[in-house]
């Protein structure tokens, strides 16, 4: 591969910052509401899409050393940070033909059936190793974990089922942890404790993000915060306790005047009523900028709302800066589509959806700079 020299390279129309001493602090602030003994990090889907490789060694540096990902491969491609400290858990389990890669490198399965506490209590025999595990409890989320007529099974056969390996701990996932007032958690957790209350004794962890901020009973021996180290905000129905982590920018191509009845965008959306500043900002959906921000998303710029007009396309979004106070806006300028005030739950909810998919879909087109401040 040739690397241009600096001077022959255009600079990005966009730039995602990646507040790192965020990370940080976010993990310690969560350590400080955490009662409990061990708080991991979820770092799945490459971190959230904020980069897995950058951010662990962060968190290790935080005290933390239990990271969990959904996937084999993710863990495989965390060995490089993880060496000299840290425990990596797969959530979706060991499938048929995975056994020896989880065994020979120390990746901690999350056993999600009968079948696979069975296949991991035959091999741990066979390597003569009680290799780690976590055994995850279904109490309500229907999508992984054992049912609980799988549990009932356990409970009466325990001893035989979770011989020759050892018990990382049970886990189960709230449902809806994310809304104050909804019962279905602490139904979830007095499930959760009568089925424990049956089964030989290990680490106990029920908290995602959301969790740690409700009864602090639920806190428990381990959990698994994801979403609030980067910057989501766990608690919805009130202020975010976490620090902003993303910031997103890109460079305005293009400003003009239209007038009625002139529309803007694929599929002529959106129509001018008056004479009209339309400015296009480089950030689309091939970004990972949702289409469904069409019409409904905002900017920020300098405190000023500036609603998006037309559909999102591929490669640039379309603003109506006619009210716009202050010097204009012309090309080149950079204007800011995520931050402390414009955030991935702002985001979102312009879109429909959850700061989530907003952080996961982020793309690889922008220039992605780690700040630490
Ligand atoms: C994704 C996930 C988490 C992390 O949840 P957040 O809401 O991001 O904190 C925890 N546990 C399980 C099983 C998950 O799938």
């Amino acid at each position: 591969m040739t690397v241009l020299p600096a001077v022959g390279r255009a600079a990005e129309c966009a730039e995602l910052q990646i507040n790192l001493k965020a990370v940080a602090d976010n993990y310690q602030r969560l350590t400080k509401r955490y009662t409990g003994r061990t708080c991991g990090a979820v770092v799945k889907a490459d971190a959230y899409g904020l980069g897995a490789n950058t951010i662990v060694p962060v968190l290790k540096k935080q005290g933390c050393r239990l990271f969990f990902v959904a996937q084999a491969n993710e863990a495989a491609e965390l060995f490089p940070v993880l060496r000299g400290g840290g425990r990596i858990a797969v959530l979706n389990g060991v499938l048929p033909g995975d056994e020896e890669f989880f065994i020979e490198n120390d990746v901690i399965p999350v056993l999600n059936d009968l079948e696979q506490i069975e296949r991991w209590s035959n091999l741990c025999r066979e390597y003569e190793r009680p290799a780690p595990a976590f055994i995850h409890l279904d109490t309500g989320m229907s999508r992984l974990g054992l049912t609980p007529l799988d549990v009932s099974h356990l409970v009466d056969r325990y001893s035989s089922l979770l011989y020759g390996f050892e018990k990382a701990g049970y886990m189960t996932h709230p449902v809806a942890a994310d809304e104050a007032g909804n019962p279905i958690t602490k139904e979830q957790y007095d499930l959760f404790m009568k089925w424990y209350r049956r089964l030989p004794p290990a680490p106990r962890g029920f908290c995602n993000s959301s969790a740690i901020f409700r009864d602090n009973e639920y806190h428990l021996e381990f959990c698994r915060p994801g979403f609030a180290l980067w910057g989501g905000n766990p608690t919805p129905e009130t202020t975010n306790p976490m620090r902003s982590v993303v910031t997103l920018k890109a460079k305005v191509l293009q400003v003009r005047d239209i007038d009625e009845p002139q529309t803007v965008g694929y599929g002529a959306s959106w129509q001018a009523k008056r004479k009209t500043k339309i400015a296009t900002i480089a950030v689309g959906y091939a970004d990972g900028w949702l289409r469904s921000l069409s019409n409904s998303g905002k900017l920020l710029i300098k405190g000023h709302a500036v609603p998006y007009v037309g559909r999102v396309s591929m490669d640039a979004i379309t603003v109506d800066i006619t009210d716009l106070p202050g010097k204009p806006l012309k090309a080149g300028d950079m204007v800011s589509l995520l931050d402390d005030k414009m955030t991935v739950d702002d985001v979102a909810s312009a879109a429909g959806t959850i700061g989530y998919e907003v952080l996961t879909s982020l793309g690889h087109r922008y220039r992605r700079v780690y700040t630490e401040s």
